[in-house]
């Protein structure tokens, strides 16, 4: 029910943090993974090799659409196929909302989310010409359901990409595209490091956390092969929190 053999994958920013450890989780299940980012994942690709995994290396820049259809075009050329989509990359701008810029709004808003939906229109679109289903993973956040502090565009990307991530499962289940997404707690990642390095907004997190402690890549990776496989076939439209418990809070 989780095999992914004979599956195509891609996952964007694989090259390091939660997207690598997702990568190496499908790879782990059976499927061959292109990995698509702008900085070269030489990391990702040994380990996938490591487990006698296959991969291939798309490179681009996500914050802009040019390179969509060749993103999707590139993965069937070389993997054979296509059935899965992972919508990891992302970043994050930190300021004061009073002080924020309009380059601080459209850089996060551009990655985060206008790619997002281009890529997935792009794939749904080759799903269909193929006639086959596909599974679409989008990477959300805490702040697809909460606010967050001088983050406000992250914010408004992530709870944004919860209603795209409903809005999409109503206009594709019935074609047989399951649309999800993972909503990552607090991860021990580039994305994290300023909050890590900070003493008091650290341990306020670390407080809230009912585990306890930061969530680590490799943890995200059953939810990631969950919403990739068979086993969720009739799961449309949901985000599944791994969050070590915070939304329980
Ligand atoms: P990360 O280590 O900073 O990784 C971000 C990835 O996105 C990197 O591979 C990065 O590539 C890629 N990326 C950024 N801008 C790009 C662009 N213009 N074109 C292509 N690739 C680009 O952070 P992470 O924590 O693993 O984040 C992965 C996802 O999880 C993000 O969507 C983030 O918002 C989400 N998330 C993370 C946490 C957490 O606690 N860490 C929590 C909730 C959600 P480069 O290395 O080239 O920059």
């Amino acid at each position: 029910m989780f095999d992914l053999s004979g599956k195509t994958a891609i996952v964007t920013g694989a090259n390091t943090g939660l997207g690598q450890g997702i990568a190496l989780a499908l790879a782990e299940a059976g499927a061959a993974i292109a990995l698509v980012g702008r900085s070269a994942p030489d990391e990702t690709v040994e380990k996938i090799k490591a487990i006698g995994g296959n991969s291939t290396v798309v490179q681009a820049d996500l914050s802009s659409l040019e390179t969509v259809d060749e993103i999707i075009n590139t993965t069937r050329a070389e993997l054979g196929g296509l059935d899965i989509l992972v919508n990891n990359a992302g970043i994050i701008q930190r300021n004061n909302a009073i002080d924020f810029t309009m380059d601080e709004w459209d850089s996060v808003l551009n990655v985060n989310l206008r790619t997002v939906f281009f890529l997935s229109q792009a794939f749904a679109r080759s799903c269909l010409k193929a006639e086959q289903g596909g599974k679409i993973i989008n990477i959300a956040s805490m702040l697809s359901f909460q606010g967050g502090i001088r983050v406000p565009s992250y914010t408004a990307s992530k709870s944004g990409l919860m209603g795209l991530t409903r809005a999409l499962a109503n206009e594709w289940a019935s074609k047989g595209i399951n649309v999800n997404a993972i909503a990552p707690g607090y991860f021990a990642t580039n994305n994290t490091a300023a909050l890590q390095a900070d003493p008091k907004r650290s341990a306020e997190i670390l407080g809230r956390i009912p585990a306890g402690r930061w969530g680590q890549p490799a943890e995200l990776g059953g939810a990631a092969v969950f919403l990739a496989s068979r086993a969720s076939d009739y799961v449309h439209g949901s985000i599944l929190p791994v969050d070590g418990g915070w939304l329980a809070r």
